[in-house]
């Protein structure tokens, strides 16, 4: 299929690992559309749907909610705090789509998180506390943003987010296994993580990310993928002053994942300023927060 000029240009933009996968992608779009020549808009389509939109929002008990809160005029402007009735839901979790399109990097189908961290908030009835708790009108930033990702490329960008998750898989070395230097594991790695000498494998582990991809390439097991587990992170932000999220747990189960929400809901709710969540970590101190974990 051929590409325009502005289609190729934006395709160069994109890193060279994902190219191949959304080349791919787009043509399938401009198939669909029945055309044969790639335009800008189907890029953009695809980007749409490779970077994810926000899980729609859970159906929640009408009566619990006040729908008519005068609080909520100015949100009212913005739909996607609001679910199918109207009910207001003060919070976006936001996968990344690795598994609808079948992504090669995916280690964890980030909407089963994402599905389980949006109950999680529904039950505890995030969304009413937080209305009882803001003084005056509730603004786009009182919000929580939460986002998980799939794997270590974190496309939903959990790190802009007040609530960060991706899936990670790390990697041992099986001294069991006799490697064959075939170097496929060095190949991969695009942390320069891996050194092979004298057919010993060494990982150096802070340059690894964690992404698995040198255990599913190693013909001998030389190399194996420990569990699948969470990395968490929190009080990233955009706006006037962005920063990016904090570490709070770099290798986490999924009830330890669940229970830090717990945890950050609850210094949100439960504190009486209306300052930012990223705020609150820095008064508070990512140590004290973890010990709560
Ligand atoms: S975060 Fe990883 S799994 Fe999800 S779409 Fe991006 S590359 Fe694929
Ligand atoms: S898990 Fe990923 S980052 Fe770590 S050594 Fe293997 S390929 Fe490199
Ligand atoms: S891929 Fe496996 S066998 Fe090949 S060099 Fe790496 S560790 Fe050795």
């Amino acid at each position: 299929m051929e590409w325009d000029k502005s289609a190729s240009m934006l395709l160069e933009k994109v890193p060279p690992f994902i190219q191949k996968m959304v080349r791919e992608k787009v043509e399938a779009i401009a198939r669909n559309r029945g055309k044969n020549l790639v335009t800008e808009s189907e890029v953009l389509a695809a980007k749409e749907g490779f970077m994810g939109k926000p899980n729609p929002q859970p159906a929640v008990t009408k009566q619990s909610l006040p729908i008519n809160n005068e609080k909520l005029s100015i949100l009212r402007k913005y739909t996607k705090y609001f679910d199918k009735d109207g009910n207001p839901v003060l919070y976006q979790v936001k996968p990344c789509r690795g598994a609808e399109v079948n992504c090669p990097f995916l280690i964890i189908d980030s909407r089963i998180l994402a599905n389980k961290l949006q109950n999680r908030l529904e039950k505890s009835h995030f969304t009413e506390k937080l209305i009882d708790k803001v003084d005056g009108q509730i603004l786009p930033h009182h919000t929580m943003k939460l986002a998980v990702s799939g794997c270590p490329n974190s496309c939903s960008m959990p790190q802009i987010k007040d609530f960060g998750v991706h899936a990670i898989e790390p990697v041992s070395v099986d001294t069991h296994s006799k490697c064959i230097e075939c170097m496929k594991c060095v190949e991969t790695c695009r942390e320069n993580a891996v050194t092979v000498t004298n057919n010993q494998v060494t990982i150096d582990k802070e340059k690894c990310v964690h992404c698995g991809l040198c255990a599913k390439v190693c013909p001998t097991g030389s190399i194996k993928a420990e569990e699948k587990e969470y990395r968490v992170m929190i009080g990233g932000k955009v706006g006037r002053h962005p920063k990016f999220a904090i570490d709070l747990l770099p290798q986490a189960d999924e009830p330890t994942t669940l229970k830090a929400l717990d945890v950050c809901a609850d210094i949100i709710l439960s504190n009486k300023t209306e300052h930012r969540f990223r705020t609150l970590i820095e008064q508070q101190g990512i140590e004290e927060i973890k010990k709560r974990i």
